[in-house]
């Protein structure tokens, strides 16, 4: 058996958001897919430990939104690597509450869905949520962020809760390139390649990690230039 081929599962990235009374909460999921057309349901999987998983569990209602490829580190960050119950993570970003009450992220969005909860399936730390689709809209035509995008290109990696995290995960090394040493976030896995630099925060291609500047902080969980080891 080969483990690595669950990795070429092609899968998309969506903002899962669900609330509980006044509170609300959403976080970064990949494992979402159409399940029925008539009438039109999905399914999504949610690890247990997750705030989200609560909400949806006791509100049973939830909304996905599909993130677009341009979508900004800051924020998948927030809604993956942060947990709703050290952050609003609604505080900062631009949302609307849809016609069954969940919360809906409009940022970097190119569209969403809303849903019901019909049907559940637990399955070992994960919970497989039915919902029927009680309303779905398009924000934008910007193509949606494939999770393979967002590894290969964004530098991303899968935080220890998603479905598709694997512990000895491995970052394909590229080319070593002189002295420009890349750099991993012990917290979250991020890898800050010089090559790329961080556009989300105005770095430059080609900028040493060492020139960083002192406050400059992991676009994918906020960590400072201290929690950074170099890449062997
Ligand atoms: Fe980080």
């Amino acid at each position: 058996m080969n483990p690595k081929t669950l990795h070429k599962i092609p899968y998309g990235l969506y903002i899962v958001s669900s609330r509980s009374g006044d509170k609300l909460n959403g976080q970064i999921a990949n494992a979402l897919f159409q399940v029925t057309a008539q009438p039109q349901t999905i399914a999504v999987s949610i690890n247990k430990q997750n705030l989200t998983h609560e909400y949806i569990d006791t509100s049973k209602v939830f909304s996905a939104s599909i993130l677009c490829q341009d979508a900004p580190m800051a924020l998948i960050g927030l809604f993956g690597y942060k947990s709703g119950r050290d952050v609003d993570k609604f505080k900062t970003i631009k949302y609307k509450t849809g016609v069954t009450g969940a919360p809906i992220v409009l940022d970097s969005c190119l569209g969403y869905l809303e849903a019901r909860v019909i049907d559940q399936i637990s399955v070992g730390t994960h919970t497989i949520f039915i919902g029927r689709v009680e309303d779905a809209e398009l924000l934008s035509s910007d193509p949606p962020m494939t999770y393979e995008y967002y590894h290969e290109i964004k530098g991303g990696r899968s935080p220890k809760t998603a479905p598709t995290y694997q512990p000895n995960e491995q970052q394909k090394k590229k080319k070593e390139e002189k002295t420009m040493k890349k750099y991993v976030c012990t917290v979250c896995g991020y890898i800050y390649d010089p090559e790329i630099g961080d556009p989300d925060s105005d770095i430059a291609a080609g900028t040493a990690f060492e020139d960083l500047p002192d406050d400059w902080v992991c676009p994918l969980c906020g960590a400072g230039k201290d929690a950074f080891e170099p890449q062997e």
